[in-house]
């Protein structure tokens, strides 16, 4: 186990990339079959799901489309959960099967103010596939059809997760100590 400084905080190696790597496959292979014969679209929330959203897509076996979008702002190491803004969603998702990507779901709370957005446009289909889960920090319930791993509610960094800005390059995922 490695210890790494971020800003002025220790973190241990939690998830080590090729962990990280296989999990994500196993997802792709799964919605590649889940949506066999149809063409999603992709909805990656910023900045922290860029990773994820850009290792998913790459191993896809079905066509399929990808959009960004910026929601929240997350400030320091609490879940502000306030949804300030939703910038990039040009596409109509009138009658499209949409599938959003995000990190990590924490409370809950950033997707469960952002759904009824999406909802409001009569997608066809709508789920969720988050690479981390906190369960034991829900707050607001949501129904996550993809879920990468399940885990304690402890503040993580690495593969595209930040602390204040730092970290996101990170191949890992770290816990704080
Ligand atoms: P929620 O609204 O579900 O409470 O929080 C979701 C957002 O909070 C995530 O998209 C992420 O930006 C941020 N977040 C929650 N937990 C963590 C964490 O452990 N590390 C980092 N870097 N961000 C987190």
């Amino acid at each position: 186990m490695s210890v790494i400084r971020v800003h002025d905080k220790s973190f241990d190696t939690y998830l080590s990339e090729e962990t990280i790597l296989k999990r994500v496959k196993e997802i792709a292979a799964t919605i590649s079959k889940d949506y066999e014969g149809r063409r999603p679209l992709f909805i990656a929330v910023l900045n922290g799901s860029f990773m994820f959203a850009s290792d998913l897509f790459k191993q896809l076996t079905i066509e399929a489309e990808l959009c960004f979008i910026k929601l929240a702002s997350y400030k320091g190491m609490k879940s502000s959960g306030n949804v300030v803004t939703s910038i990039g969603l040009e596409d109509d998702l009138f009658g499209k099967d949409v599938i959003i990507v995000e990190d990590i779901v924490d409370t809950g709370k950033t997707l469960h103010n952002f759904l009824p957005k999406l909802i409001h446009q009569q997608p066809r289909s709508l789920r969720i596939a988050a690479l981390l889960h906190k369960s034991e920090a829900t707050e607001f319930p949501l129904e996550l059809h993809y879920i990468g791993f399940d885990i304690p509610n402890k503040f993580v960094v690495g593969y595209g997760l930040d602390y204040d800005g730092l970290g996101r390059n990170l191949k890992e995922i770290y816990q704080l100590t």
